[in-house]
């Protein structure tokens, strides 16, 4: 029987920490590197922007695309989500992006042919039932434990950014992911 993947998008499949530094380098002749994002609020930490209202401001356009539109997938992760596709689960993607980012993440979804049945631009993310979430955002991985640790599955993507959180299962890369998903799927067919 296939399962309900809720799957983010940001951190989890496509590397948005590499694009916007990539970005602010060219555009700044900054020398940031990638190691150096090492908390959520890493955006305004490292950069010369004020808060991250100025950051956005910046990422959403780049000669009329956002920041979004051309970020690189996690190794492993296109990988992973199309063997799932194949195995007969449904991939719900839940990203909390905000309106002006709509079209060019429906883009890059289409440029990688990312399987999905679904998507939901939405902040509340638990009110989207799925059987397995796998999500990187602190305050989305602790909503998502509260609220649907009981019937669900919640995953923390292990990432500089974020912590241990009580009724969230880690995953540290997409092969653990594979492997949890084969375990749930064994435990609700039997
Ligand atoms: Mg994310």
């Amino acid at each position: 029987m296939g399962l309900r993947l809720g799957i983010d998008l940001d951190g989890v499949v496509a590397d948005f920490n590499t694009g916007w530094i990539t970005a602010y380098n060219d555009r700044f002749g900054a020398d940031l590197a990638l190691e150096m994002v090492n908390s959520w609020d890493s955006p305004v930490e490292l950069t010369h922007f004020p808060d991250m209202p100025a950051f956005w401001a910046w990422a959403r356009d780049h000669g009329g695309v956002s920041v979004f539109r051309y970020l690189e997938p996690y190794p492993g992760a296109l990988d992973t989500l199309q063997a799932l596709d194949r195995a007969g689960h449904d991939i719900i993607i839940l990203t909390a992006k905000p309106a002006w980012a709509v079209h060019d993440t429906l883009g890059w979804i289409s440029d990688h042919r990312l399987p999905m049945r679904a998507i939901h631009f939405t902040e509340h993310k638990h009110t989207v039932a799925c059987d397995i979430y796998l999500d990187d955002a602190p305050e989305h991985v602790r909503a998502l434990a509260n609220q649907r640790g009981s019937a669900a599955t919640v995953c923390r993507f292990v990432r500089p950014w974020n912590d241990p959180t009580d009724g969230a299962v880690d995953i540290h890369d997409w092969d653990e992911f594979h492997e949890l998903v084969k375990d749930r799927e064994e435990v609700v067919t039997r």
